[in-house]
């Protein structure tokens, strides 16, 4: 977000300098061809024979050097002409490196949990969003436990790190030990689960290798069925997009390249000596 605001100032500073340079560019004229001597560049006005006065050199063998007239008109094609090659690649360029450059997957899974044949809590909704850059994957997944007290706990899980904090119901966060089977039932024994019945015990350990399927999908949660001690349902969602940066600096570049291309085509140089033939 930062840098696709840089690169858009960025852009518009290019954008009013290089209309500036240009401008400038073309209310200058046609440059005045002046001629001077081929040998030590001293103004050819000066000169009231063929030997400069400055070097002494005859300017029928130094020759006489000019500098280009450019007219306005051929600055502003050249102008457009950079501008539209621009305008062509950069988005070319994008494109092309859309391939080559690593991808990001970003993936959400959201699952419903009602336990079936057994009590103790309402519901658990599972809520879990990861991103796959170049085999890295990082996210976090957020378990929402209802009571039939009408009261939520939740617990957040860093992915991969396995970090975990809980909220209770009067938002009140706290650290956890890493994620495991014990820290999920003594989370839920607080809440006021009770996990002496062999069901419920059973229901959280399917609950836990439930949470951890989802969480160890590397490349994004897959749609699965329930484990038997649980009903409800799941969704899962994907898409893959090229790294952020990718854009704003494509932009960028392309912004510099433009203006120092104008800079380049907007100059105003000499032409290489040139011999002139003088009366003999
Ligand atoms: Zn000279």
């Amino acid at each position: 977000m930062i840098l696709e605001t840089l690169a858009a100032v960025f852009v518009l500073v290019a954008v009013a300098a290089g209309t500036t340079l240009v401008a400038r560019a073309l209310l200058r004229g046609p440059v005045q061809s002046a001629i001077r001597c081929g040998c030590c560049g001293a103004p050819a006005d000066s000169l009231t024979s063929f030997t400069c006065q400055v070097c002494g050199h005859d300017v029928r063998d130094v020759g006489l050097r000019a500098a280009v007239a450019r007219s306005p008109a051929a600055r502003f094609y050249k102008a457009i002409a950079v501008t539209l090659v621009v305008m062509l690649l950069a988005p070319m360029s994008v494109e092309l490196l859309r391939g080559i450059v690593p991808q990001t997957r970003y993936s959400h899974a959201s699952q419903s949990m009602y336990p079936s044949g057994f009590g103790g809590f309402e519901a658990i909704e599972l809520d879990c969003k990861m991103a796959e850059s170049g085999g890295e994957v990082s996210g976090r997944m957020i378990a929402d436990l209802s009571m039939p007290t009408g009261r939520m706990h939740s617990m957040e899980i860093a992915i991969p790190t396995r970090k975990c904090w809980t909220i209770d119901e009067y938002g009140q966060r706290r650290e956890r030990e890493m994620f495991s089977e014990l820290v999920l039932r003594e989370w839920m024994k607080e809440a006021g689960v009770d996990d002496g019945d062999k069901a419920v015990s059973d229901g959280i350990s399917q609950l836990h290798q439930e949470m951890q399927h989802v969480m160890s999908e590397s490349d994004g949660p897959a749609p699965r069925g329930m484990r038997p001690s649980f009903s409800g349902g799941s969704s899962n969602s994907s898409s893959t997009q090229p790294a952020q940066w990718l854009r704003p600096v494509v932009m960028m570049f392309w912004a510099a390249f433009w203006l120092i291309a104008l800079a380049w085509t907007m100059r105003d140089r000499a032409l290489p000596p040139a011999t002139v033939e003088a009366a003999a």
